[in-house]
């Protein structure tokens, strides 16, 4: 065996070490990071290993077997198909990391069979004929190098054309790699066609062994610099993205309360000093209900982005507009005369009067206005909402008055929620709460992990109330430790029996207030209700709002460590709604992070809403906790959030809210409890251990 011969062997096998760790490396990535082109690029280095191992098979059979027997036909396809796939898979993967949509499976199977066609007619087109030596090199070796060679000369160029400014090592080194490599494949292609013997093609590209080994390494290098900075860019973007939305309005990108609050607070301090009024004018969309139902969400939600334009277009530097939620917006208006109010607010209105664009309609809207001034009608922020919110319910009831004006000595603020108020000790006493559990399944198998429990009122007049029209009422009446108490102990009571029943692996969520979880007597209670039923604590879940919790950190932080004495799971709920920065993030001992529907609702691929959720999903493999994406209502959402690394979904797409005797039937469904006995991992980050 000659020396080059030598040489080309053993950088056949190096090769196939170096792709093997490359390929570990990138599989141990994809474990935690569960990215679509993590998995890509590690099939691409197992191609490689492969096609390098069957190439130094193939190099120790020469001479001893003949060229164009059975084993070296088959050693030479498929090194031939390896090298292939291993181009596609690379491609494929840098496709996806870009943000781009990857082709469909289907498509990529096909493309992958495609190439093997190729390798194995390229193996058996003049294998047989001894005088074809050099068609033989230039079919096999000089196809294939050109074919992966222009593909990867294009991919390096586009690669290095992508890289943004900052820390982009990673992006550079496998653009530059991608370059060196197709140059390198054109280089075995020139040699095809310059020289004449193959014996000698053979020995000067045993001469590139070195380069051979060097390149790959610097783009399989560069791969896993790539991935750390995305992840790191992710992480900032998810920072700095959690910090907007904690005080703007994802939908209309208008302030939302908290910074509301904030803005009429600074309002009236400046206002005590100054002679007029400050008008707190609460708007709320007549009929939006029926453009919901009629026309869909879709439509609701470009209803309230026009709404919110055309409202601001008319407020004036210095007034602050928000939108509170649902079709709520929130006016404040500086340095108005006191007698003017009404005209300012009609003046704000009068952007409505034209129809609004909603896609092809065009929909007439009208508002109802509840309106309260400073200092007429309360010092702070929170007393002139509420009383704008009282005048707001008397112009809803009224259907002649647009605007209301809070009338201090009227009957505005016998409210809905006072009769609430009044109605629920008896409705608790009478057992009209029900609970309901909707199942959270997990993303990439759908096997149900858990169920969350969800309260009703059977109302006996009303019908089925959801929580939307009475909790509020909960927890100003005082009531609410102990409506938590009876969902709490009515959730764990049934869920042991289902327990009992076998199904030991389902864990269970209970929502909590923030007056709630924060309440000394709520820990107390919560083991009582665990050691009654002999519940194990590792397989209850209490979640707690973003909101609540960042409300008073630091109340909460100490009120999560008492909770987690228990042993039970803390969920972050409606996660990307409120305030959560990442330092206090890292030190709530949290578990699961869920993804509120707001953001779910609007996921789509390539679309710059789906960026909340993925960054929300970095933050989470950050932080080391588990994932939930809740409000999943079709299918294109679940292939998403499969996509990109979701732990866990609930929603409609899956299932609404069950009765405990529908839960039993859903968990019988081929495919919803686990194939094996033993308990499969428990909700939160795959690798934590159950605390
Ligand atoms: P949540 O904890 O974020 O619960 C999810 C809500 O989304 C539930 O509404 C659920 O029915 C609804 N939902 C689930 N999947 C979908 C979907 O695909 N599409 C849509 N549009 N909605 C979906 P629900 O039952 O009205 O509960 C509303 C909120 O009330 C809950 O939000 C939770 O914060 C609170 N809540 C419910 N039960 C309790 C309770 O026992 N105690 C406390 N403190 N709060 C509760
Ligand atoms: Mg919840
Ligand atoms: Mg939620």
């Amino acid at each position: 065996m000659g020396g080059s011969l030598f040489l080309t062997l053993g950088s056949s096998l190096a090769l196939a070490a170096e792709a093997t760790v490359l390929a570990a490396v990138l599989v141990a990535f994809h474990r935690t990071y569960r990215r679509e082109y993590l998995r890509l690029w590690s099939w691409s280095w197992r191609a490689m290993a492969v096609g390098a191992l069957a190439a130094a098979a193939s190099l120790l059979l020469l001479g001893r077997l003949p060229a164009s027997g059975p084993a070296r036909l088959l050693l030479t396809a498929v090194s031939l198909t390896a090298a292939y796939w291993h181009a596609l898979w690379l491609l494929l993967g840098t496709w996806e990391v870009s943000g781009r949509t990857p082709p469909r499976a289907t498509l990529q199977r096909q493309a992958l069979l495609a190439l093997a066609g190729v390798a194995v007619v390229s193996t058996l087109l003049f294998a047989f004929d001894p005088a074809a030596g050099k068609a033989r090199y230039l079919l096999r070796v000089g196809l294939k190098s050109l074919g992966v060679g222009v593909a990867f000369l294009a991919a390096g160029v586009w690669v290095i054309r992508t890289v943004r400014e900052g820390s982009a090592l990673g992006r550079r080194m496998v653009g530059w790699g991608f370059l060196a490599f197709g140059v390198q494949q054109l280089q075995y292609v020139a040699i095809g066609l310059l020289i004449v013997d193959a014996e000698v093609a053979r020995r000067l590209a045993g001469a590139f062994a070195l380069a051979d080994l060097v390149i790959p390494l610097v783009f399989g290098i560069g791969m896993v610099a790539w991935l750390l900075e995305e992840e790191h860019d992710h992480v900032v973007k998810a920072t700095r993205a959690l910090e907007h939305l904690a005080l703007h309005d994802s939908l209309t990108d208008l302030p939302n309360r908290t910074l509301l609050q904030d803005r009429l607070t600074q309002a009236l301090g400046a206002g005590a000093r100054a002679e007029n009024a400050t008008v707190v004018a609460i708007i709320d969309l007549d009929g939006f209900r029926e453009v919901n139902d009629t026309y869909g969400s879709r439509y609701g939600d470009e209803l309230l982005r026009k709404v919110a334009i055309r409202l601001a277009a008319r407020t004036r530097p210095g007034d602050t507009l928000a939108r509170l939620g649902g079709d709520e917006f929130c006016a404040v208006l500086t340095g108005v005369d006191a007698d003017d109010a009404v005209v300012a607010v009609e003046r704000l209105l009068a952007g409505l009067a034209r129809p609004l664009p909603v896609f092809e309609l065009e929909l007439e809207t009208r508002a109802s206005v509840g309106v309260a001034l400073h200092p007429a009608h309360g010092s702070t922020a929170a007393e002139l909402l509420s009383n704008a919110s009282r005048a707001l319910a008397a112009a809803k009831a009224d259907r002649q008055a647009r605007i209301v004006v809070f009338d201090p000595l009227g009957d505005a603020a016998r409210s809905e929620r006072v009769r609430i108020e009044l109605a629920l000790p008896r409705a608790l006493a009478a057992g009209e709460l029900i609970l309901r559990y909707q199942p959270i399944v997990r993303v990439v198998s759908g096997e149900v992990a858990a169920f969350e429990a969800l309260v009703r009122w059977a109302h006996p007049t009303a019908g089925e109330l959801l929580p939307g029209a009475f909790l509020p009422a909960v927890e100003t009446s005082g009531l609410d430790l102990e409506v938590t108490e009876w969902v709490l102990r009515t959730a764990v009571t049934e869920f042991a029996w289902l327990h009992r029943d076998g199904f030991d692996q389902i864990e269970l969520a209970v929502n909590l207030s923030a007056r709630v979880f924060q309440h000394p007597a709520f820990a107390i209670l919560a083991a009582s209700v665990l050691a009654e039923n002999g519940f194990d604590p590792a397989m209850l879940h209490l979640e707690i709002t973003e909101t609540a919790a960042m409300h008073d950190a630091d109340a909460a932080l100490g009120a999560f460590r008492e909770l987690k004495r228990l042993g039970v799971r803390i969920a972050l709920d409606d996660f990307g709604t409120g305030y959560s920065s990442l330092s206090y993030l890292r030190f709530f001992p949290v578990d699961i992070l869920k993804i509120d529907q707001s953001f779910v609702k609007r996921l789509r691929y390539g679309s710059g809403d789906s960026a909340v959720v993925e960054s929300i999903i970095s933050l989470a493999r950050t932080l080391r906790l588990g994932v939930t994406a809740e409000g999943v209502e079709r299918e294109e959402q679940a292939r998403w959030l499969a996509e990109h690394g979701c732990d866990f979904m609930q929603g409609h797409l899956i299932s609404p809210a069950l009765t405990l005797d529908q839960c039993r039937v859903f968990l019988r469904r081929p495919g919803a409890t686990p194939r094996w006995r033993a308990r499969s991992p428990a909700m939160g980050f795959p690798d934590t251990p159950v605390h």
